[in-house]
């Protein structure tokens, strides 16, 4: 399985990294070796004095597609949840002032985080799903899917046109503003919709 993730699709967050505004989405490719174990910790890699957290609403392809249209891109997932795409910042950075990609950045191994799935139908709207970090109890980020520049059906419809999609993909579909970095025994948690989604510590 791969992991597709959406960069820049909040306004609030695109402003805070002082990124441009892009006319698509920003998308790039994650590998399954990224994603931490189950209730293990993550471990800040050594490479990095400035990892940050980003929270993002994830969605579960169930159905193997490709040039899939906005309207029937919701037959292609029923279950969502939340994420954390951790990001070694200050490597970010450096890769990015000399326009090389930023995998070693995003993909390293325990950089994906995941939790708890729900069935979409137990969300009222989800073009206007409410998710939010606190760290050491306190919010950090917040967001509503109702802010993204594109939704998720128009998500599916645009990366579909390049990757086939296969069951168990998963589209992390962008982070809101309050990105930061995460130190030693800081512990994460993210709500969906008011519910407990996700918990980490940090190593
Ligand atoms: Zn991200």
């Amino acid at each position: 399985m791969k992991i597709i993730c959406v960069g820049r699709n909040y306004a609030n967050h695109i402003e805070e990294l002082h990124n441009e505004r892009p006319d698509s989405p920003v998308v790039f490719i994650k590998p399954d070796t990224t994603i931490g174990q189950k209730n293990h910790p993550f471990y800040r890699p050594h490479f990095s004095n400035d990892v940050h957290h980003e929270i993002e609403v994830v969605v579960k392809i169930n159905r193997i597609g490709k040039h899939i249209q906005p309207k029937f891109a919701h037959k292609y997932y029923q279950e969502i949840g939340l994420g954390i795409d951790f990001t070694a910042r200050d490597l970010q950075a450096q890769l990015k002032a000399k326009g090389l990609p930023w995998e070693k950045a995003k993909s390293f191994d325990g950089a994906t985080v995941l939790g708890e799935w729900f069935d979409k139908s137990t969300f009222s709207d989800l073009q206007n799903i409410s998710f939010e970090l606190q760290k050491n109890g306190q919010t950090v980020q917040q967001g509503t899917t109702a802010h993204m520049l594109w939704p998720i059906d128009e998500l599916i419809a645009h990366v579909s046109e390049y990757f086939t999609l296969k069951i168990g993909d998963l589209l992390f579909t962008g982070t809101p503003a309050g990105v930061g970095p995460v130190a030693e025994n800081d512990r994460l948690e993210g709500f969906i919709d008011g519910r407990s989604a996700l918990t980490v510590s940090v190593k």
